[in-house]
């Protein structure tokens, strides 16, 4: 099984070496090509900055590609900036995939200067969640599952093969997301 890290921009190095601890025998692959997305189960949208993503998604012609290999079942996680690209509505701009049922605001936690850590249950595990200008979410879809809250509001969300987090589980120790995920993949395969 190979996972693929979106690797244009954003946290891709802390991905990849997460995906390796959750089992070596799972590949970690950096996507630049459309090519390398061939190779992949599954892809994580890493954290960054999601106008950037979106710009270079567009100039190495990989977002048509993902939206259809998403659109066909691949197993996807989007995480902080990856979230707002997945959403289907983005407070005061357009969306970009529009294939996950929630609607974001952006930096809606405050600035760089707000970024905290807390904890919270995720889908039953209890893990440290990294806020860093992470978005909210502020409309969760009939079909979306809420698997975590802070402080009352969603920030991790399922819809199929589609996950998504605010906040940055690689930039913990823990990779229990990482193997949440790596079980969606394997499930569906
Ligand atoms: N603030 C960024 C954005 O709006 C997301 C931040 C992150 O991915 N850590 O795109």
């Amino acid at each position: 099984m190979n996972v693929g890290v979106l690797a244009l921009q954003g946290s891709v190095a802390e991905h990849l070496k997460m995906i390796q601890s959750v089992n070596k025998k799972i590949g970690a692959v950096p996507v630049r090509t459309i090519d390398d997305l061939a190779t992949v189960d599954g892809l994580i949208i890493p954290g960054g900055e999601s106008t950037t993503l979106r710009r270079l998604l567009d100039d190495f012609n990989l977002l048509v590609p993902i939206k259809e290999r998403i659109a066909a079942g691949m197993p996807v996680w989007g995480t902080c900036a990856g979230l707002i690209l997945l959403a289907n509505r983005v407070e005061g701009e357009l969306p970009c995939f529009s294939l996950l049922d929630v609607d974001v605001k952006r930096n809606a936690y405050g600035r760089q200067i707000d970024s905290f850590v807390t904890e919270g249950d995720f889908d039953g595990m209890y893990i440290n969640m990294v806020f860093i200008r992470a978005p909210k979410v502020t409309r969760v879809g009939d079909g979306v599952k809420v698997l975590a809250e802070h402080n009352g509001e969603p920030v991790a969300v399922r819809q199929n093969n589609i996950l998504a987090t605010a906040f940055h589980p690689e930039m913990t120790r823990d990779s229990r997301v990482h193997r949440y995920f790596c079980n969606m993949i394997e499930s569906k395969e």
